[in-house]
């Protein structure tokens, strides 16, 4: 069993994926060209935005959005406690201050009423300005992007909608990745919308900074890359992972996102009342990027992840640790007592196989094998 299973999906797209594949081959237009323009006008249209503009990964989708509102030392960036290291590392990167904000113990996203305390906290301490927010769609669920814009608006701050798992997923039909002031997502091969190595996007409908992220992604470009009038980065998309892309975001729109909600809803049929089962709060929709359960405490949660070890089916544990305990955010201060939902989360949660291709057989040996753990 397969923990994403990529090789069914790879099997099922073998013919239009190798035709795509084999069209750049043939083109030889490697980087940029009718493949990456295609896809961005695509996925601009799909999310419902003006801009989607490519780049290298999702992790540089964020660094670029910083490096056009020159996010810097001094300034201080919200980030929830539970999530991929990425989304505060970005933030360091850049010289500036990720305060960690704890989570919702149901949607496991960011806390918006922690985060307007941590808000506050900062104006008051005067050592750092509130610059930006980045709520993260955790495992596929949107963040609570309503309260999130109203406080953004509240205290002046700008917000970073961290999509790479979000991807596919709406609150009241509006799209993941089309919140805040822009969002980014990840094409890491195993997120919603993967492609075959690293590749992200940006999105936004604000004509200036699509125009920035342009040139900050092409070398700080002017009118054309040989002509530079910043200090920017190489970020780009290539052509042959756009290729693969456009391929994979017909087959997304077409069913996987519809699948994976079927797998949702079987695996909660038969976990019920056996463990807790992610919630998903009425409007939304996640693109489950991870079916992730909790368990009553660690020790239970790592006797059910033996078991399903022993039955050669994979679990993973996402995440083990806070953001706030990485040993590379140690020189931040912090009061422990911040993050009490995030500690006990990394104790207990279990994310199991989760993917469109996923059958109702695997699922339910999943779930014999825990309550048989249990
Ligand atoms: C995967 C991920 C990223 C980073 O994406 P890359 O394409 O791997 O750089 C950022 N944030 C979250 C929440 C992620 O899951």
């Amino acid at each position: 069993m397969e923990f994403r299973d990529l090789k069914t999906q790879y099997n099922k797209y073998k013919t239009e994926i190798d035709l795509a594949i084999q069209k750049v081959l043939d083109n030889t237009n490697f980087i940029g060209g009718e493949e990456v323009n295609t896809l961005e006008r695509r996925l601009a249209e799909y999310i419902g935005v003006k801009h989607c503009i490519t780049c290298a990964n999702g992790t540089e989708a964020m660094t670029l959005i910083m490096m056009a509102w020159d996010i810097k030392e001094g300034d201080a960036v919200f980030v929830p406690d539970f999530t991929f290291f990425s989304t505060g590392e970005v933030v360091s990167f850049r010289g500036a201050t990720p305060i960690f904000v704890d989570v919702d113990k149901d949607t496991f996203n960011i806390d918006t009423v922690k985060l307007e305390n941590a808000i506050n906290k900062v104006l008051e301490e005067g050592k750092f300005t509130p610059r930006v927010i980045i709520p993260v769609d955790l495992f596929g669920l949107p963040a609570d992007h309503i309260e999130i814009e109203r406080i953004a608006k509240k205290y002046n701050l700008r917000i970073i909608e961290d999509g790479a798992q979000g991807f596919g997923g709406s609150i009241n039909g509006k799209k993941a990745c089309s919140f805040g002031d822009a969002a980014t997502t990840s094409f890491f091969p195993a997120k919603p919308l993967g492609c075959y190595g690293d590749g992200g996007a940006i999105f936004t409908n604000n004509d200036n900074l699509a125009n920035l992220l342009k040139s900050y992604k092409v070398h700080g470009k002017g009118d054309n890359k040989y002509d530079n009038i910043r200090i920017g980065v190489n970020s780009r998309l290539d052509s042959i992972q756009a290729a693969v892309l456009n391929v994979k975001l017909t087959a997304f729109m077409d069913h996987e996102l519809e699948d994976v909600n079927r797998v949702y809803r079987f695996y909660t049929n038969q976990l019920r009342g056996f463990v807790e089962i992610p919630i998903i709060p009425e409007g939304y929709v996640s693109s489950f990027a991870q079916y992730t359960i909790k368990l009553k405490n660690k020790e239970k949660r790592d006797i059910v992840q033996a078991k399903l070890k022993e039955k050669h089916i994979p679990s993973m544990i996402y995440y083990v640790k806070p953001m706030h305990k990485q040993d590379a955010f140690s020189e931040l201060e912090y009061d422990n007592h911040d993050f009490e939902v995030t500690d006990e989360l990394c104790d207990t949660v279990l994310s199991l196989p989760m993917h469109p291709y996923l059958s109702d057989k695997d699922i339910m040996l999943i779930a014999d094998t825990i309550k048989l753990a249990l």
